[in-house]
Protein backbone atom coordinates (compact mmCIF):
# COMPACT_ATOMS: atom_id res chain seq x y z
CA UNK A 1 0.00 0.00 0.00
CA UNK A 2 1.01 3.72 -1.05
CA UNK A 3 1.22 6.61 1.15
CA UNK A 4 0.68 9.20 -0.94
CA UNK A 5 1.88 12.26 0.01
CA UNK A 6 1.61 16.25 -0.72
CA UNK A 7 3.69 18.76 -1.98
CA UNK A 8 4.28 21.70 -0.22
CA UNK A 9 6.66 25.01 -0.05
CA UNK A 10 8.97 22.59 -2.80
CA UNK A 11 8.81 19.13 -0.43
CA UNK A 12 7.24 15.86 -0.37
CA UNK A 13 5.59 15.26 2.79
CA UNK A 14 4.34 12.46 4.14
CA UNK A 15 1.37 12.50 6.43
CA UNK A 16 2.25 11.97 10.21
CA UNK A 17 -1.60 10.45 11.35
CA UNK A 18 -3.23 7.29 10.62
CA UNK A 19 -4.81 8.26 7.16
CA UNK A 20 -7.57 7.43 5.32
CA UNK A 21 -7.26 4.21 3.34
CA UNK A 22 -7.97 4.23 -0.06
CA UNK A 23 -9.85 0.61 -1.48
CA UNK A 24 -9.30 -1.11 -4.77
CA UNK A 25 -12.96 -0.76 -6.41
CA UNK A 26 -12.80 -4.19 -7.63
CA UNK A 27 -11.18 -6.04 -5.62
CA UNK A 28 -11.59 -4.08 -2.74
CA UNK A 29 -8.09 -4.56 -1.62
CA UNK A 30 -6.23 -1.63 0.05
CA UNK A 31 -4.47 0.45 -2.24
CA UNK A 32 -3.30 4.03 -0.45
CA UNK A 33 -3.70 5.24 2.03
CA UNK A 34 -3.81 9.57 2.33
CA UNK A 35 -3.11 11.85 4.91
CA UNK A 36 -2.32 15.30 5.47
CA UNK A 37 -1.57 16.03 9.13
CA UNK A 38 1.37 17.83 10.13
CA UNK A 39 1.50 20.32 6.78
CA UNK A 40 1.93 23.44 8.02
CA UNK A 41 -1.56 25.22 5.46
CA UNK A 42 -0.75 29.00 5.95
CA UNK A 43 2.83 28.40 4.94
CA UNK A 44 2.18 27.19 2.08
CA UNK A 45 -0.18 29.88 1.08
CA UNK A 46 2.55 32.33 2.03
CA UNK A 47 5.33 30.49 -0.10
CA UNK A 48 2.15 30.02 -3.37
CA UNK A 49 2.04 34.55 -2.47
CA UNK A 50 5.61 34.93 -1.88
CA UNK A 51 7.43 32.55 -4.77
CA UNK A 52 4.98 30.96 -6.96
CA UNK A 53 3.07 34.51 -7.84
CA UNK A 54 5.82 36.41 -8.45
CA UNK A 55 8.03 34.20 -10.74
CA UNK A 56 4.33 33.67 -12.55
CA UNK A 57 3.59 37.07 -12.81
CA UNK A 58 7.72 37.68 -14.00
CA UNK A 59 6.22 36.11 -17.71
CA UNK A 60 4.17 37.49 -19.53
CA UNK A 61 0.45 35.67 -20.18
CA UNK A 62 1.66 34.59 -23.91
CA UNK A 63 4.95 32.55 -22.04
CA UNK A 64 2.44 31.57 -19.38
CA UNK A 65 0.83 29.93 -22.19
CA UNK A 66 3.33 27.83 -23.39
CA UNK A 67 3.75 26.37 -19.84
CA UNK A 68 0.28 24.94 -20.07
CA UNK A 69 1.31 23.29 -23.64
CA UNK A 70 4.35 21.63 -21.49
CA UNK A 71 2.46 20.40 -19.14
CA UNK A 72 0.27 18.57 -21.70
CA UNK A 73 3.12 17.41 -23.46
CA UNK A 74 4.88 15.99 -20.16
CA UNK A 75 1.50 14.18 -18.90
CA UNK A 76 0.77 12.70 -22.94
CA UNK A 77 4.26 11.11 -22.16
CA UNK A 78 3.06 9.15 -19.13
CA UNK A 79 -0.81 8.11 -19.90
CA UNK A 80 -0.24 4.36 -20.17
CA UNK A 81 0.30 5.00 -16.27
CA UNK A 82 -2.43 7.36 -15.77
CA UNK A 83 -4.80 4.57 -16.95
CA UNK A 84 -3.57 1.99 -14.89
CA UNK A 85 -4.23 4.15 -11.81
CA UNK A 86 -7.59 5.35 -13.00
CA UNK A 87 -8.20 1.14 -13.02
CA UNK A 88 -8.55 0.96 -9.01
CA UNK A 89 -11.25 3.28 -8.76
CA UNK A 90 -13.02 1.13 -11.23
CA UNK A 91 -12.69 3.68 -14.19
CA UNK A 92 -13.27 1.56 -17.88
CA UNK A 93 -10.81 2.93 -20.89
CA UNK A 94 -13.72 5.40 -21.97
CA UNK A 95 -14.08 6.61 -18.31
CA UNK A 96 -10.50 7.19 -18.16
CA UNK A 97 -10.36 8.75 -21.42
CA UNK A 98 -12.59 11.24 -20.66
CA UNK A 99 -11.25 12.26 -17.22
CA UNK A 100 -7.07 12.05 -18.35
CA UNK A 101 -6.98 12.94 -22.01
CA UNK A 102 -10.24 15.31 -21.36
CA UNK A 103 -8.25 17.16 -18.73
CA UNK A 104 -5.09 17.17 -20.51
CA UNK A 105 -6.90 18.09 -23.91
CA UNK A 106 -8.45 20.96 -21.58
CA UNK A 107 -5.08 22.72 -20.82
CA UNK A 108 -3.91 22.33 -24.41
CA UNK A 109 -7.05 24.49 -25.90
CA UNK A 110 -5.72 27.21 -23.05
CA UNK A 111 -2.46 27.25 -23.93
CA UNK A 112 -3.81 27.59 -27.78
CA UNK A 113 -6.34 30.48 -26.86
CA UNK A 114 -3.27 32.06 -24.75
CA UNK A 115 -1.06 31.64 -27.60
CA UNK A 116 -3.41 33.31 -30.01
CA UNK A 117 -5.46 36.08 -28.46
CA UNK A 118 -4.05 37.04 -24.83
CA UNK A 119 -1.38 40.05 -25.01
CA UNK A 120 2.75 40.22 -24.23
CA UNK A 121 1.83 41.86 -20.84
CA UNK A 122 0.19 41.04 -17.16
CA UNK A 123 -2.69 42.70 -18.01
CA UNK A 124 -5.92 42.70 -19.98
CA UNK A 125 -7.90 46.14 -21.92
CA UNK A 126 -11.59 45.57 -21.44
CA UNK A 127 -14.07 46.87 -23.50
CA UNK A 128 -13.84 50.55 -24.88
CA UNK A 129 -12.78 54.08 -23.22
CA UNK A 130 -16.19 56.27 -22.22
CA UNK A 131 -16.53 59.73 -22.76
CA UNK A 132 -17.06 60.98 -18.96
CA UNK A 133 -17.07 64.99 -19.36
CA UNK A 134 -18.00 67.57 -21.72
CA UNK A 135 -14.22 68.67 -23.22
CA UNK A 136 -13.11 65.27 -23.74
CA UNK A 137 -10.39 66.01 -21.37
CA UNK A 138 -11.70 63.13 -18.90
CA UNK A 139 -11.84 59.36 -20.05
CA UNK A 140 -12.69 56.03 -18.12
CA UNK A 141 -11.65 52.71 -18.95
CA UNK A 142 -11.66 49.18 -17.95
CA UNK A 143 -8.09 46.79 -17.46
CA UNK A 144 -8.47 43.23 -15.88
CA UNK A 145 -5.05 42.74 -13.67
CA UNK A 146 -4.25 39.41 -12.00
CA UNK A 147 -5.04 38.89 -8.25
CA UNK A 148 -2.20 38.44 -6.29
CA UNK A 149 -3.15 35.60 -4.27
CA UNK A 150 -2.85 31.57 -4.84
CA UNK A 151 -5.94 29.66 -6.36
CA UNK A 152 -7.02 27.26 -4.13
CA UNK A 153 -8.85 24.01 -5.89
CA UNK A 154 -11.11 21.80 -3.68
CA UNK A 155 -12.07 19.00 -6.94
CA UNK A 156 -14.81 16.18 -6.66
CA UNK A 157 -13.67 12.44 -6.81
CA UNK A 158 -15.20 12.05 -10.26
CA UNK A 159 -12.74 13.82 -12.53
CA UNK A 160 -9.56 13.24 -10.23
CA UNK A 161 -7.57 14.73 -13.63
CA UNK A 162 -9.89 16.97 -16.00
CA UNK A 163 -11.25 18.84 -12.53
CA UNK A 164 -7.66 19.80 -11.61
CA UNK A 165 -6.80 20.62 -15.47
CA UNK A 166 -9.49 22.41 -16.31
CA UNK A 167 -8.87 24.94 -13.32
CA UNK A 168 -4.85 25.18 -13.50
CA UNK A 169 -5.14 26.46 -17.33
CA UNK A 170 -6.90 29.35 -16.25
CA UNK A 171 -5.83 30.17 -13.17
CA UNK A 172 -2.25 29.88 -14.76
CA UNK A 173 -2.47 32.01 -17.22
CA UNK A 174 -4.18 34.76 -15.11
CA UNK A 175 -0.87 34.50 -13.15
CA UNK A 176 -1.84 33.00 -10.00
CA UNK A 177 -0.30 30.18 -8.61
CA UNK A 178 -2.47 27.36 -7.21
CA UNK A 179 -3.02 24.88 -4.77
CA UNK A 180 -5.08 21.64 -5.63
CA UNK A 181 -7.12 20.08 -3.08
CA UNK A 182 -8.30 16.41 -4.85
CA UNK A 183 -11.01 14.17 -3.40
CA UNK A 184 -9.97 11.09 -1.49
CA UNK A 185 -11.30 8.58 -2.79
CA UNK A 186 -9.51 9.46 -6.35
CA UNK A 187 -6.51 11.60 -4.97
CA UNK A 188 -3.99 8.60 -6.17
CA UNK A 189 -3.98 10.00 -9.86
CA UNK A 190 -3.71 13.94 -8.91
CA UNK A 191 -1.15 13.14 -6.68
CA UNK A 192 1.02 11.39 -9.65
CA UNK A 193 -0.06 13.66 -12.19
CA UNK A 194 1.41 16.73 -9.87
CA UNK A 195 4.61 14.43 -9.04
CA UNK A 196 5.27 14.65 -12.82
CA UNK A 197 4.56 17.98 -13.29
CA UNK A 198 6.76 19.09 -10.54
CA UNK A 199 9.58 16.67 -11.82
CA UNK A 200 9.08 18.10 -15.23
CA UNK A 201 10.72 21.38 -13.88
CA UNK A 202 7.76 22.98 -16.36
CA UNK A 203 6.50 25.06 -13.36
CA UNK A 204 8.75 27.95 -11.45
CA UNK A 205 8.86 26.73 -7.76
CA UNK A 206 5.45 27.49 -5.68
CA UNK A 207 3.17 28.01 -8.84
CA UNK A 208 1.83 24.00 -8.00
CA UNK A 209 1.38 23.29 -4.69
CA UNK A 210 -0.54 19.88 -3.33
CA UNK A 211 -2.79 18.41 -0.26
CA UNK A 212 -3.33 15.06 0.06
CA UNK A 213 -5.89 14.72 2.90
CA UNK A 214 -8.17 17.11 4.53
CA UNK A 215 -8.14 20.71 3.70
CA UNK A 216 -7.76 21.69 7.78
CA UNK A 217 -7.84 24.99 8.69
CA UNK A 218 -6.46 26.28 5.02
CA UNK A 219 -10.11 28.39 4.62
CA UNK A 220 -9.40 30.15 7.71
CA UNK A 221 -5.95 31.62 5.79
CA UNK A 222 -7.47 33.01 2.88
CA UNK A 223 -7.76 36.67 1.51
CA UNK A 224 -9.51 38.99 -0.76
CA UNK A 225 -6.31 37.84 -2.94
CA UNK A 226 -6.92 33.98 -3.64
CA UNK A 227 -10.15 32.47 -4.92
CA UNK A 228 -11.20 29.41 -3.82
CA UNK A 229 -12.74 26.80 -6.95
CA UNK A 230 -14.84 24.33 -5.29
CA UNK A 231 -16.07 21.44 -7.13
CA UNK A 232 -18.08 18.53 -5.39
CA UNK A 233 -22.08 17.77 -4.02
CA UNK A 234 -24.35 20.80 -2.95
CA UNK A 235 -23.94 19.99 0.92
CA UNK A 236 -19.97 20.47 1.03
CA UNK A 237 -20.26 23.44 -1.45
CA UNK A 238 -23.16 24.92 1.10
CA UNK A 239 -20.40 24.47 3.92
CA UNK A 240 -17.78 26.62 2.04
CA UNK A 241 -19.82 29.03 0.74
CA UNK A 242 -20.54 30.00 4.64
CA UNK A 243 -17.41 29.05 5.96
CA UNK A 244 -16.82 32.87 8.28
CA UNK A 245 -13.17 33.99 7.32
CA UNK A 246 -14.46 33.63 3.16
CA UNK A 247 -17.83 35.68 4.30
CA UNK A 248 -16.05 38.11 6.75
CA UNK A 249 -13.25 38.80 3.48
CA UNK A 250 -15.42 37.96 0.51
CA UNK A 251 -13.19 35.32 -0.71
CA UNK A 252 -13.67 35.03 -4.31
CA UNK A 253 -15.38 31.54 -4.65
CA UNK A 254 -16.61 29.72 -7.18
CA UNK A 255 -19.15 26.49 -6.73
CA UNK A 256 -19.58 24.05 -9.43
CA UNK A 257 -22.12 21.42 -7.15
CA UNK A 258 -24.42 18.65 -7.79
CA UNK A 259 -27.31 19.20 -10.72
CA UNK A 260 -30.38 17.20 -11.87
CA UNK A 261 -29.92 17.77 -15.24
CA UNK A 262 -32.76 16.46 -17.87
CA UNK A 263 -33.32 15.38 -21.12
CA UNK A 264 -36.14 16.36 -23.28
CA UNK A 265 -37.81 14.48 -26.19
CA UNK A 266 -39.92 16.42 -28.22
CA UNK A 267 -43.18 15.75 -29.16
CA UNK A 268 -42.62 15.58 -32.86
CA UNK A 269 -40.02 12.58 -32.45
CA UNK A 270 -41.51 9.23 -33.48
CA UNK A 271 -40.29 5.64 -31.80
CA UNK A 272 -38.60 4.13 -35.15
CA UNK A 273 -37.05 7.44 -36.27
CA UNK A 274 -33.02 8.51 -35.84
CA UNK A 275 -33.54 11.02 -33.85
CA UNK A 276 -35.72 8.79 -31.12
CA UNK A 277 -32.85 6.14 -31.36
CA UNK A 278 -29.90 8.98 -30.47
CA UNK A 279 -32.53 9.75 -28.01
CA UNK A 280 -32.13 6.09 -26.32
CA UNK A 281 -28.55 5.67 -27.20
CA UNK A 282 -27.81 9.12 -25.50
CA UNK A 283 -29.31 8.95 -21.60
CA UNK A 284 -27.85 5.04 -21.70
CA UNK A 285 -24.41 6.54 -22.36
CA UNK A 286 -24.90 9.23 -19.49
CA UNK A 287 -26.42 6.69 -17.32
CA UNK A 288 -23.14 4.32 -17.37
CA UNK A 289 -20.32 6.17 -18.54
CA UNK A 290 -18.22 6.53 -15.32
CA UNK A 291 -21.21 4.20 -13.66
CA UNK A 292 -23.58 7.49 -13.67
CA UNK A 293 -20.92 9.35 -11.47
CA UNK A 294 -20.74 12.26 -13.66
CA UNK A 295 -21.77 15.95 -12.55
CA UNK A 296 -23.42 16.19 -15.87
CA UNK A 297 -25.06 12.71 -16.13
CA UNK A 298 -29.03 12.71 -17.39
CA UNK A 299 -30.97 12.18 -13.71
CA UNK A 300 -34.45 13.07 -15.44
CA UNK A 301 -35.85 11.68 -18.65
CA UNK A 302 -38.72 13.76 -19.87
CA UNK A 303 -41.10 12.04 -22.49
CA UNK A 304 -44.40 12.97 -24.12
CA UNK A 305 -46.92 10.80 -22.30
CA UNK A 306 -48.08 9.17 -25.27
CA UNK A 307 -44.09 8.25 -25.83
CA UNK A 308 -43.45 6.94 -22.26
CA UNK A 309 -43.70 3.16 -23.04
CA UNK A 310 -41.81 3.35 -25.88
CA UNK A 311 -39.01 4.96 -24.24
CA UNK A 312 -38.69 2.55 -21.42
CA UNK A 313 -39.04 -0.29 -23.45
CA UNK A 314 -36.17 1.00 -25.42
CA UNK A 315 -34.22 2.07 -22.55
CA UNK A 316 -34.97 -1.35 -20.46
CA UNK A 317 -33.53 -3.42 -23.65
CA UNK A 318 -30.21 -1.14 -23.41
CA UNK A 319 -29.70 -0.81 -20.14
CA UNK A 320 -30.10 -4.94 -18.99
CA UNK A 321 -27.69 -5.36 -22.00
CA UNK A 322 -25.30 -3.33 -20.68
CA UNK A 323 -22.23 -5.95 -19.72
CA UNK A 324 -21.32 -4.70 -15.68
CA UNK A 325 -18.02 -5.95 -14.37
CA UNK A 326 -14.15 -5.42 -13.86
CA UNK A 327 -13.07 -3.05 -16.67
CA UNK A 328 -9.69 -4.95 -16.98
CA UNK A 329 -10.99 -8.55 -17.20
CA UNK A 330 -9.95 -9.63 -20.88
CA UNK A 331 -12.27 -11.98 -21.54
CA UNK A 332 -15.44 -9.69 -21.26
CA UNK A 333 -16.25 -6.88 -22.96
CA UNK A 334 -17.48 -5.02 -19.54
CA UNK A 335 -19.29 -2.01 -20.68
CA UNK A 336 -20.03 0.14 -16.68
CA UNK A 337 -17.08 -0.86 -14.35
CA UNK A 338 -18.05 -0.56 -10.46
CA UNK A 339 -18.46 3.14 -8.22
CA UNK A 340 -16.14 4.15 -6.87
CA UNK A 341 -16.22 2.48 -3.52
CA UNK A 342 -18.65 0.60 -1.77
CA UNK A 343 -19.82 3.45 0.57
CA UNK A 344 -20.61 5.04 -2.39
CA UNK A 345 -22.99 1.85 -3.63
CA UNK A 346 -24.60 2.57 -0.16
CA UNK A 347 -25.08 5.95 -0.70
CA UNK A 348 -26.75 5.15 -4.11
CA UNK A 349 -28.84 2.62 -2.65
CA UNK A 350 -30.54 5.00 0.10
CA UNK A 351 -30.50 7.46 -2.84
CA UNK A 352 -32.93 5.13 -4.64
CA UNK A 353 -35.12 3.94 -2.21
CA UNK A 354 -35.87 7.88 -1.65
CA UNK A 355 -36.99 8.24 -5.62
CA UNK A 356 -39.22 4.90 -4.92
CA UNK A 357 -41.30 6.89 -2.99
CA UNK A 358 -42.70 8.32 -5.75
CA UNK A 359 -41.67 6.08 -8.87
CA UNK A 360 -41.04 2.94 -9.67
CA UNK A 361 -38.17 0.77 -10.59
CA UNK A 362 -38.76 -0.20 -14.10
CA UNK A 363 -35.09 -1.71 -14.67
CA UNK A 364 -32.68 -3.17 -12.80
CA UNK A 365 -32.50 -4.37 -9.13
CA UNK A 366 -30.08 -2.20 -6.57
CA UNK A 367 -29.60 -4.96 -4.46
CA UNK A 368 -27.77 -6.87 -6.77
CA UNK A 369 -24.07 -6.99 -5.98
CA UNK A 370 -22.73 -10.55 -7.79
CA UNK A 371 -20.99 -9.56 -11.17
CA UNK A 372 -18.99 -12.27 -10.69
CA UNK A 373 -20.07 -13.51 -14.32
CA UNK A 374 -19.58 -10.42 -15.78
CA UNK A 375 -15.91 -10.12 -14.80
CA UNK A 376 -16.25 -8.73 -11.59
CA UNK A 377 -15.45 -10.04 -8.55
CA UNK A 378 -18.24 -9.80 -5.43
CA UNK A 379 -15.81 -7.57 -3.20
CA UNK A 380 -16.11 -4.71 -5.63
CA UNK A 381 -18.86 -1.44 -5.73
CA UNK A 382 -21.03 -2.63 -8.03
CA UNK A 383 -24.75 -1.36 -9.25
CA UNK A 384 -26.24 -2.13 -11.88
CA UNK A 385 -28.12 0.55 -14.21
CA UNK A 386 -31.39 1.90 -12.49
CA UNK A 387 -34.26 2.74 -14.41
CA UNK A 388 -37.24 4.26 -12.72
CA UNK A 389 -40.73 5.49 -13.53
CA UNK A 390 -42.45 8.65 -11.76
CA UNK A 391 -45.67 7.76 -11.19
CA UNK A 392 -47.65 10.73 -11.14
CA UNK A 393 -45.09 13.02 -11.94
CA UNK A 394 -46.55 16.68 -11.76
CA UNK A 395 -46.45 16.20 -8.31
CA UNK A 396 -43.12 14.40 -7.83
CA UNK A 397 -40.91 16.41 -5.75
CA UNK A 398 -38.08 13.98 -5.08
CA UNK A 399 -37.06 13.56 -8.30
CA UNK A 400 -36.10 17.22 -8.34
CA UNK A 401 -34.20 17.18 -5.16
CA UNK A 402 -31.85 14.02 -4.75
CA UNK A 403 -29.21 13.32 -6.65
CA UNK A 404 -28.00 9.89 -7.08
CA UNK A 405 -24.48 9.97 -7.65
CA UNK A 406 -24.69 6.65 -9.56
CA UNK A 407 -26.24 4.95 -12.90
CA UNK A 408 -29.82 6.18 -12.11
CA UNK A 409 -32.36 8.10 -14.00
CA UNK A 410 -36.29 8.59 -14.21
CA UNK A 411 -38.61 8.71 -16.46
CA UNK A 412 -40.98 11.82 -16.05
CA UNK A 413 -44.06 11.85 -18.93
CA UNK A 414 -45.09 15.22 -19.83
CA UNK A 415 -48.51 16.31 -20.67
CA UNK A 416 -47.65 19.62 -23.07
CA UNK A 417 -44.84 21.57 -23.94
CA UNK A 418 -45.30 23.89 -20.90
CA UNK A 419 -45.94 21.37 -18.70
CA UNK A 420 -42.40 20.02 -20.13
CA UNK A 421 -40.44 23.21 -19.28
CA UNK A 422 -42.27 23.46 -15.66
CA UNK A 423 -40.98 20.04 -14.71
CA UNK A 424 -37.20 20.87 -16.16
CA UNK A 425 -37.30 23.91 -14.35
CA UNK A 426 -38.39 22.05 -11.04
CA UNK A 427 -34.32 20.59 -11.12
CA UNK A 428 -33.79 24.17 -9.28
CA UNK A 429 -30.39 24.79 -11.69
CA UNK A 430 -28.34 22.79 -13.44
CA UNK A 431 -25.59 22.23 -15.25
CA UNK A 432 -27.33 21.37 -18.71
CA UNK A 433 -30.34 19.83 -20.34
CA UNK A 434 -30.87 18.65 -23.69
CA UNK A 435 -34.02 18.70 -26.10
CA UNK A 436 -34.41 16.09 -28.83
CA UNK A 437 -36.69 17.48 -31.58
CA UNK A 438 -36.66 18.50 -35.54
CA UNK A 439 -39.79 21.32 -34.06
CA UNK A 440 -38.03 24.39 -34.82
CA UNK A 441 -41.18 26.23 -32.34
CA UNK A 442 -40.66 23.64 -29.55
CA UNK A 443 -37.20 24.06 -29.47
CA UNK A 444 -37.56 27.73 -29.03
CA UNK A 445 -39.81 28.03 -26.99
CA UNK A 446 -38.09 25.49 -24.54
CA UNK A 447 -34.88 27.32 -25.13
CA UNK A 448 -36.19 30.35 -23.62
CA UNK A 449 -38.37 28.81 -21.03
CA UNK A 450 -35.69 26.66 -19.17
CA UNK A 451 -32.70 28.86 -19.78
CA UNK A 452 -32.53 31.17 -16.83
CA UNK A 453 -31.96 27.71 -15.03
CA UNK A 454 -29.08 26.60 -16.73
CA UNK A 455 -25.38 26.97 -17.65
CA UNK A 456 -25.68 25.16 -21.01
CA UNK A 457 -28.39 23.76 -23.72
CA UNK A 458 -27.66 21.27 -25.88
CA UNK A 459 -30.32 21.12 -29.00
CA UNK A 460 -29.81 17.60 -30.65
CA UNK A 461 -31.23 17.16 -33.74
CA UNK A 462 -30.01 14.83 -36.93
CA UNK A 463 -27.69 17.82 -38.46
CA UNK A 464 -26.07 18.18 -35.08
CA UNK A 465 -25.29 14.46 -34.08
CA UNK A 466 -23.26 13.26 -36.21
CA UNK A 467 -20.51 15.53 -34.67
CA UNK A 468 -22.29 16.37 -31.37
CA UNK A 469 -19.56 16.28 -28.13
CA UNK A 470 -22.69 14.94 -26.49
CA UNK A 471 -24.81 15.89 -23.44
CA UNK A 472 -21.95 15.00 -20.55
CA UNK A 473 -19.02 16.44 -22.31
CA UNK A 474 -17.77 20.08 -21.11
CA UNK A 475 -15.77 21.64 -23.81
CA UNK A 476 -13.07 24.34 -22.52
CA UNK A 477 -14.82 26.39 -24.91
CA UNK A 478 -17.99 26.70 -23.39
CA UNK A 479 -19.39 28.30 -20.03
CA UNK A 480 -19.49 25.32 -17.38
CA UNK A 481 -21.20 25.76 -14.40
CA UNK A 482 -25.03 26.78 -13.55
CA UNK A 483 -27.50 28.78 -11.20
CA UNK A 484 -29.16 27.60 -8.12
CA UNK A 485 -28.57 23.88 -6.98
CA UNK A 486 -25.71 23.58 -9.84
CA UNK A 487 -23.81 25.59 -7.25
CA UNK A 488 -24.31 29.38 -9.04
CA UNK A 489 -20.80 29.16 -10.56
CA UNK A 490 -18.97 29.38 -13.51
CA UNK A 491 -15.84 27.83 -15.14
CA UNK A 492 -14.49 27.41 -19.04
CA UNK A 493 -16.03 29.49 -21.32
CA UNK A 494 -12.88 29.98 -23.27
CA UNK A 495 -10.55 32.88 -22.06
CA UNK A 496 -13.58 34.46 -20.00
CA UNK A 497 -12.48 31.48 -17.41
CA UNK A 498 -9.12 33.72 -16.94
CA UNK A 499 -10.72 36.73 -15.59
CA UNK A 500 -11.88 34.79 -12.61
CA UNK A 501 -8.83 35.07 -11.54
CA UNK A 502 -8.24 38.56 -12.53
CA UNK A 503 -9.50 41.76 -10.97
CA UNK A 504 -11.06 44.11 -13.18
CA UNK A 505 -11.00 48.15 -12.27
CA UNK A 506 -12.16 51.00 -13.66
CA UNK A 507 -9.32 53.64 -14.74
CA UNK A 508 -10.49 57.55 -14.86
CA UNK A 509 -8.20 59.90 -16.27
CA UNK A 510 -7.16 62.19 -18.77
CA UNK A 511 -7.41 60.18 -22.36
CA UNK A 512 -3.49 60.43 -23.63
CA UNK A 513 -2.59 58.94 -19.86
CA UNK A 514 -5.08 56.36 -20.10
CA UNK A 515 -3.85 55.17 -23.15
CA UNK A 516 -0.42 55.76 -22.77
CA UNK A 517 -1.08 53.12 -19.87
CA UNK A 518 -3.18 50.77 -21.79
CA UNK A 519 -1.15 50.95 -24.41
CA UNK A 520 1.83 48.25 -23.47
CA UNK A 521 3.43 45.93 -26.04
CA UNK A 522 0.80 43.99 -27.57
CA UNK A 523 -1.67 44.38 -24.56
CA UNK A 524 -4.80 44.50 -27.33
CA UNK A 525 -4.12 41.97 -29.82
CA UNK A 526 -6.44 41.92 -32.36
CA UNK A 527 -9.25 39.14 -31.91
CA UNK A 528 -8.99 39.16 -28.26
CA UNK A 529 -12.42 38.48 -28.08
CA UNK A 530 -12.61 37.42 -24.58
CA UNK A 531 -10.00 40.13 -23.42
CA UNK A 532 -12.09 43.20 -24.45
CA UNK A 533 -15.49 41.37 -23.60
P1 LIG B 1 -17.86 16.11 -1.87
O1 LIG B 1 -18.01 15.02 -0.92
O2 LIG B 1 -18.69 17.31 -1.71
O3 LIG B 1 -16.29 16.51 -1.84
C1 LIG B 1 -15.76 17.43 -2.75
C2 LIG B 1 -14.44 17.94 -2.24
O4 LIG B 1 -14.64 18.71 -1.06
C3 LIG B 1 -13.46 16.84 -1.86
O5 LIG B 1 -12.18 17.24 -2.25
C4 LIG B 1 -13.58 16.78 -0.34
O6 LIG B 1 -12.44 16.25 0.27
C5 LIG B 1 -13.76 18.24 -0.03
N1 LIG B 1 -14.41 18.53 1.24
C6 LIG B 1 -15.33 17.80 1.88
N2 LIG B 1 -15.72 18.44 3.00
C7 LIG B 1 -15.03 19.62 3.04
C8 LIG B 1 -14.99 20.72 3.95
N3 LIG B 1 -15.76 20.76 5.03
N4 LIG B 1 -14.14 21.74 3.69
C9 LIG B 1 -13.36 21.72 2.58
N5 LIG B 1 -13.36 20.70 1.70
C10 LIG B 1 -14.19 19.67 1.91
O7 LIG B 1 -18.11 15.60 -3.37
P2 LIG B 1 -17.56 14.29 -4.08
O8 LIG B 1 -18.29 13.13 -3.51
O9 LIG B 1 -16.09 14.28 -4.11
O10 LIG B 1 -18.02 14.53 -5.59
C11 LIG B 1 -19.28 14.19 -6.09
C12 LIG B 1 -20.18 15.40 -6.16
O11 LIG B 1 -19.56 16.42 -6.93
C13 LIG B 1 -21.49 15.12 -6.88
O12 LIG B 1 -22.52 15.72 -6.15
C14 LIG B 1 -21.32 15.76 -8.24
O13 LIG B 1 -22.53 16.16 -8.86
C15 LIG B 1 -20.45 16.93 -7.92
N6 LIG B 1 -19.67 17.35 -9.08
C16 LIG B 1 -19.94 18.55 -9.68
C17 LIG B 1 -19.23 18.96 -10.79
C18 LIG B 1 -19.51 20.28 -11.47
O14 LIG B 1 -18.72 20.68 -12.32
N7 LIG B 1 -20.56 20.98 -11.14
C19 LIG B 1 -18.20 18.16 -11.30
C20 LIG B 1 -17.93 16.95 -10.67
C21 LIG B 1 -18.68 16.56 -9.56
P3 LIG B 1 -12.40 14.73 0.79
O15 LIG B 1 -12.65 13.86 -0.38
O16 LIG B 1 -11.03 14.60 1.33
O17 LIG B 1 -13.49 14.65 1.82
Amino acid sequence: MIQLKSYARGQWHEGTGEGRVLHHAVTGEPIASVDSTGLDLAAMLDHARAVGGPALRAMHMRERAALLRKIAQVLNEHLPELYEIAATYGATKRDAWVDIEGGIAAIAVFASLGRRHLPESNFLVDGGVERLSKEGTFVGCHIRVPLEGVAVQINAFNFPSWGMLEKLGPSLLAGMPTIVKPATPTAWLTVRMVELIIESGVLPEGSLQLISGSVGDLLDHLTCQDVLAFTGSAKTGCTIRSHPNLVKNAVRVNVEADSLNAAVLGPDVEPDSPLFALFIKEVVSEMTGKAGQKCTAIRRILVPAARESAVIDALKARLTGTTVGDPSNPEVKVRMGPLVDRGAVETARRGIAQLAQEAQIVSGDPQRGEFAAEGGGTAGAFLEPILLRATDPANATVVHEVEVFGPVATVLAYDDNASAAALVRKGGGSLVASAFSEDADFIRDLTFAIAPFHGRLLLMNEKAAGESTSHGIVMPQLVHGGPGRAGGGEELGGLRAVHHYMQRLALQGDPERLEALCASPSSTPSNNTAATG
